[in-house]
């Protein structure tokens, strides 16, 4: 499971009378387990296409199947659900719950893993993301490369079918990304779900990615998304 199938995708906004063109006959095919990166200039679709995915807005033309079930097209949208979790470059831990708070009592998670096996789990994950020791900490008391890895873990927790990463590394400081880029791959490599992320970053797309899709644009309009093999760095 995690097979997504985007096809022939398009969004038009209308914004102040005017239609914008975000998304134009996009096609592209995940399969399940991969690791795939959007790398891309800024407004050339990116967010507009994982927010498709995820739920939060319907598409104007085409569709999104994920495993052979439509979740998005012209007037049918499946809401976003812990099936398809999106992980933002902004904070998404809640303050008031320290880490080990966060990750068990995530409503998402509730029926899927008894609390016990929930904290095993998340337990595992942190130490594999290098964070054995944070689970009373407070998000405050984190750094944000800390509180992105534990929102991965978050999600991870919920068995997704397809993890979604929005710009996750923005503003990180070199020292900070690589450990969160590294502890990305770790969690992949560990979990094997498959994960779609999206950057303007094409050297830390290459350095993650399975496959590389450069999504391109024409001034405004038409978006296209070229495939790029790329070998995954061994390390
Ligand atoms: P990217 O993530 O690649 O930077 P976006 O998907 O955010 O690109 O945006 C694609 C295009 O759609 C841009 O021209 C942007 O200004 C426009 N756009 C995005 N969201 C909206 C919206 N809610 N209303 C109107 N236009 C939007
Ligand atoms: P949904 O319940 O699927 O979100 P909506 O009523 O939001 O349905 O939208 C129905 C369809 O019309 C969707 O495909 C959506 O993308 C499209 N749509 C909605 N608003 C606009 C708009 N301002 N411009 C272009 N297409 C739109």
């Amino acid at each position: 499971s995690g097979t997504v199938s985007i096809r022939n995708a398009g969004k038009t906004y209308v914004s102040r009378g005017r239609q914008v063109v975000a998304l134009d006959d996009c096609s592209i095919d995940i399969q399940a387990g991969e690791f795939c990166a959007i790398v891309g200039p800024s407004g050339c679709g990116k967010s507009t296409l994982l927010n498709a995915i995820a739920g939060f807005d319907s598409l104007s033309a085409g569709e999104i199947v994920l495993d052979e079930r439509v979740i998005n097209a012209p007037g049918l949208r499946l809401r976003p659900g812990p099936d398809r979790i999106v992980v933002f470059q902004h904070d998404a831990l809640f303050p008031w719950a320290t880490v080990r708070e966060n990750l068990i009592r995530a409503p998402m998670l509730q029926g899927r893993l008894s609390e016990a096996e929930a904290l095993a789990r998340a337990r595992e994950l942190l130490a594999r993301v290098g964070l054995a020791d944070v689970e009373g900490l407070y998000p405050g008391a984190m750094s944000s490369g800390m509180c992105r890895r534990v929102e991965m873990v978050r999600a991870l927790l919920n068995a997704p079918r397809i993890l979604l990463l929005d710009e996750p590394f923005r503003g990180m400081d070199a020292l900070t990304k690589s450990a969160t880029h590294d502890a990305l791959l770790e969690l992949h490599a560990s979990t094997g779900g498959t994960v779609l992320f999206i950057t303007h970053d094409l050297e830390e797309a290459i350095y993650l990615a399975d496959r590389v899709l450069v999504m391109t644009s024409r001034p405004g309009r038409i978006k296209r998304a070229i495939e790029v093999d790329l070998p995954r760095p061994r390390h």
